[in-house]
């Protein structure tokens, strides 16, 4: 996170129906930033990987020419409406933005249409990847290459196919009311929902997503949700762990502000919200490492968005979904929001 440490790192969520992509495609972005220099690798957060800017320019080569100033994206390791709707984060949803996985061949199903309503309800931004192109008969495959490279090599039939397919699902779109079109014809991606064709298996069409998704953080959040990392951080409690030697943690995703141990932070048990101070932030090592005995790196603050492991005193009785805050001299409010918000997400889930 070189650069501008100031410049908040977008969260996406992938979403979608169920066998149609979502996993992969996710393992996908996280392998081929692997083969990308070591100031671009890949960062393996908790419940989080870090795709950062570098390793994003490197896949997408000459395409990757706009002027870009955010770190990179953070995508939210489980995919799936019940993630985008569960992690909340200032009574909203956790993600800035969402990939919505379609497969090509099947088009839309009852939970891509669900994710679509969700999508809508939040506002979040989002991209379509109509994925598993590679299954298209007579598709041939070139590596990691972008959609339009691998597309003018195809012959007319496969393109006719191609066409089709992704027509299809820009009728479905606009029966909903949304107006879509292929990536490369959307001129005003605020206006237009961009719909990138790509495969997980062969890496066709990745680097088209991740630019397009760049280009909608920058656009979006520059000005609506608000893109700089300030003040004390702000987080969603993924899991709460007992760990070996460390006793009960917090996983966290810091989706605002900043963390540092020995800063005093409030969540929420069942009954009551607790205030306690940082002991330690973990965070996995990276691959190369995972021989070395402790399996976490200790760092000594964190911005967002990140995923990291919180230790401290008195976490028992921590529930996951609890909103997280760092507290700066404003303890009463931070305990009045926590409960207002737990308030907030117990009435939800009542509704559901
Ligand atoms: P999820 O349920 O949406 O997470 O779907 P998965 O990622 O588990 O994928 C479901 C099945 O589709 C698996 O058998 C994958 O190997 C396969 N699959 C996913 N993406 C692609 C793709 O781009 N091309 C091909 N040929 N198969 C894919």
């Amino acid at each position: 996170m070189a650069e501008n440490p100031k410049i908040r790192t977008p969260i996406v969520c992938v979403m979608g129906h169920v066998d149609h992509g979502k996993t992969s495609l996710l393992d996908r972005i996280r392998g081929s930033s692997v083969v990308s220099s070591e100031a671009g690798a890949i960062t393996q957060h908790i419940g989080a990987t870090i795709v950062p800017i570098e390793a994003i320019r490197t896949m997408s080569g000459s395409m990757g020419k706009v002027p870009i100033n955010i770190p990179g994206l953070l995508f939210i390791d489980t995919p799936g409406h019940h993630a985008f709707t569960t992690l909340r984060a200032r009574g909203g949803a956790l993600a800035d933005m969402a990939i919505l996985v379609v497969d090509i061949n099947q088009g839309f199903q009852p939970q891509t249409i669900e994710a679509l309503q969700i999508l809508r309800n939040c506002k979040t931004p989002f991209v379509i990847a109509a994925t598993k192109i590679d299954r298209i008969h007579g598709w041939r495959v070139n590596e990691n290459e972008s959609f339009i490279s691998s597309f003018n090599k195809q012959n007319e039939r496969v393109k006719g196919d191609v066409e089709n397919k992704t027509y299809e699902i820009v009728g479905k779109l606009s029966e909903l009311d949304f107006s879509a079109d292929r990536f490369d014809r959307v001129a005003d991606f605020q206006r237009n929902l961009a719909i990138v064709p790509l495969s997980a298996h062969t890496g066709e069409g990745i680097p088209d997503l991740l630019l397009i998704m760049i280009g909608l953080a920058q656009r979006y959040m520059s000005d609506e949700l608000k893109l700089l990392v300030e003040g004390p951080g702000a987080g969603t409690v993924l899991e709460v762990k007992e760990e070996r030697g460390l006793g009960t943690t917090l996983d966290v995703i810091l989706y605002d502000g900043t963390l540092a141990v020995g800063d005093e932070i409030a969540v929420a048990t069942q009954v009551d919200v607790v205030v306690t101070k940082v002991r330690s932030l973990l965070k996995p090592r990276p691959m190369q490492e995972i021989l070395t005995e402790d399996r976490f790196e200790r760092v000594k603050s964190v911005a967002a968005a990140a995923g990291i492991k919180v230790t401290a005193p008195n976490l028992e009785g921590v529930i996951a979904g609890s909103p997280f805050f760092v507290i700066r001299g404003n303890r009463d409010e931070v305990t009045e929001k926590i409960k207002r918000e737990m308030t907030e997400i117990h009435v939800n889930l009542a509704e559901e």
